[in-house]
């Protein structure tokens, strides 16, 4: 099977001889500030994953992910298409914990867990879906909403089967990959949640895997998935190529504290580990737009977007 993790795994342990490689040989820029209380708070950034601690650099690119999105700059496209997904819960597989977040897994040798429609011109198939959160409710998210800090994001990972044969080639490669980002706030319990946050104790440490069956991802989407925005972006993990079309739901889906709670039991270390480190803050640090148009399918004037208002985070 073929799965983002057999790409991330080797890449993300050997993360900081592969950015002196990526300094070597490629122009850097220095690492982007953010001015996100998550992203500027030494305290955060000490409690993040090994992997975003290394040498203070980042490759550089012109299209990296996260960004802020500023909703009034958003440009409103009416070519934007409503999504098309049609998933098989029989292709889900596994869930994985790799030491960074836990990838729930499907089998995605046929085209039997696909999206189409949307800004995409392509058919992609899902490949895998997992989450980034804080070790708080106020922050969490990797993309934010005019500034505005989600607990959590979901990620649905697909990559483009009528172009490319594998997900190992599209991952390098321009219109590779589709990623839908669906924000997660506190409130009640998420039903269609729970049955993977029953799962998630016996995946508590690094490279531990189970089986895990019929579960369809489509239940983790908004009920209104026509409203998103769309820009053009990359991966938020090594090997961070910029190879997504990222589209962001505008309506989030609601967790209770409960189930984000076991999601921060999880371990970012493996059992043999002396120390053991809870899996929280396991995001990117957002990047610049440089230039960048976000693309909304909406009109953002004649539709509420999310506002501040509206949040009253649990802690
Ligand atoms: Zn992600």
């Amino acid at each position: 099977m073929v799965t983002l993790s057999s790409v991330i795994r080797p890449l993300a342990s050997n993360l900081n001889r592969q950015l002196v490689r990526h300094a070597k040989s490629q122009r850097i820029t220095p690492v982007r500030t953010c001015n996100l209380t998550a992203c500027s708070s030494k305290y955060v950034l000490s409690q993040m994953h090994p992997m975003w601690q290394g040498p203070l650099t980042i490759p550089g690119g012109e299209r990296q992910s996260p960004i802020d999105i500023v909703v009034r700059k958003s440009i409103f496209d009416s070519e934007l298409k409503p999504l098309v997904t049609d998933y098989d819960p029989h292709t889900c597989q596994q869930i994985w914990n790799n030491g960074y977040s836990f990838l729930v897994e499907y089998d995605d040798t046929t085209d039997k867990s696909t999206l189409k429609g949307g800004p995409l011109q392509d058919k992609f198939r899902l490949c895998q879906f997992h989450f980034h959160w804080g070790e708080s409710n106020a922050w969490g998210s990797e993309h934010t909403v005019d500034r505005r800090l989600f607990p959590a994001e979901l990620h649905l990972v697909h990559w483009n089967s009528d172009k490319y044969s594998l997900f190992e080639e599209a991952v390098m490669e321009d219109n590779g990959l589709a990623v839908i980002g669906v924000f997660l706030k506190v409130g009640k319990r998420h039903e269609g949640l729970q049955k993977l946050v029953d799962a998630l104790p016996a995946i508590r440490h690094k490279d531990s895997i189970v089986e895990f069956t019929r579960f369809d991802p489509v239940c983790l989407l908004p009920s209104n998935t026509d409203d998103y925005w769309t820009y053009h972006g990359s991966l938020t993990t090594p090997p961070l190529t910029e190879s997504v079309t990222w589209i962001i739901m505008k309506q989030h889906v609601e967790v209770s504290h409960d189930q984000l709670a076991v999601f921060r039991s999880l371990l970012f270390t493996s059992a043999e580990e002396d120390v053991q480190k809870s899996m929280v803050n396991n995001f990117r640090v957002q990047q610049s737009l440089c230039g960048r148009t976000v693309r909304s399918s909406f009109t953002p004037f004649l539709q509420e977007a999310p506002s501040a208002e509206d949040d009253k985070h649990t802690h």
